[in-house]
């Protein structure tokens, strides 16, 4: 099997630019012109679905609405803020490159991918994505729902990293980079999911797995993600409801193995343990609180 030539790329681009606006899903974050709002919005969709994003990213930016009000509150309000997201950690990156952005950047979000790289919490995906989104910057986007159209439509076959990124490199057009992201993050998003949409799918007569048959080369492709381990009774589930309950103020360590987790004392001592080294919670004697820095 042969991967894409220049003739089979530029023939798949231009479908899909042709398909961009049919594609396109009704999100606030897409098309909008502030950095920060996007760069928060990427943030809150790593490992987070799109439909649970929505509404704390909404009150997210009322509350700090630039980079500098977020560096100058405490962590404190932005885990109050998190609420619903899961994945405490990225709330407090979130913050750090808040503070970063107004200490090193006179608080404007940097321009480019590779500053964007330098910021807490930040990795390659959110970096290009910031940079061609909000900058228009050129450079590729690839995250799992990228990763799948690769695969199948643009290769056909499974993908190591070094290629995936290649060809995600070489598909780039030289102008209307953030449109042809969005497309292609939109197509990943709306038809070529883990369950593919083939039949409605508006790219299908430029999709080379749905022309040439084959096993679905994305399972075992690079940066396309496995199904989550089960939240119920998972660790992340108890990290959750501790913040949950510290959301409400102030408690003892005591209350909180009591009320988290009646009879599973060790494991939500060890839960609250994470919690104070990951920086996100504060212990003072026996009170436990949401850290503040
Ligand atoms: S035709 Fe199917 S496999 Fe090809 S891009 Fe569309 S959804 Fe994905």
């Amino acid at each position: 099997m042969t991967t894409s030539g220049t003739d089979e790329l530029e023939i798949f681009r231009r479908v899909l630019e042709r398909n961009a606006t049919q594609l396109r899903r009704d999100l606030p974050w897409i098309g909008c012109n502030d950095p920060w709002a996007i760069l928060v919005s990427e943030v809150m969709l790593q490992q987070t679905q799109v439909a649970r994003v929505l509404e704390p990213w909404r009150r997210f930016l009322a509350t700090f609405p630039t980079a500098n009000s977020c560096a100058d509150a405490p962590l404190a309000q932005i885990l109050q803020l998190w609420e619903g997201l899961g994945y405490h950690r990225r709330a407090k990156a979130l913050h750090g490159a808040a503070r970063m952005i107004r200490d090193q950047f006179g608080g404007e979000v940097p321009r480019d991918a590779a500053s964007l790289l330098s910021l807490p919490g930040v990795g390659h995906y959110t970096a290009n994505a910031v940079g061609s989104f909000a900058f228009g910057e050129r450079v590729a986007v690839l995250d799992t729902n990228v990763g799948r159209v690769l695969a199948r439509a643009v290769a056909n076959q499974t993908l190591g990293a070094r290629r995936a990124q290649t060809l995600a490199n070489e598909l780039l057009p030289e102008n209307g980079v953030a449109a042809h992201n969005q497309a292609l993050l939109d197509l990943g998003a709306q038809f070529c999911r883990s369950r593919p949409l083939c039949d409605s799918c508006p790219l299908s007569d430029a999709c080379r797995w749905n022309l040439e048959g084959g096993d679905d080369p994305a399972p075992r492709s690079a940066s396309v993600s496995r199904p989550q381990s089960a939240f119920e009774g998972s660790d992340r589930q108890l990290r959750g409801r501790v913040l949950g309950l510290l959301r409400l103020g102030q408690v003892t360590s005591s209350r909180v193995v009591a009320d988290v987790a009646p009879g599973e004392n060790e494991r939500v001592v060890r839960i609250v343990e994470s919690l104070v080294n990951d920086g996100l919670v504060e212990r003072k004697g026996n009170q436990l609180r949401l850290a503040m820095t």
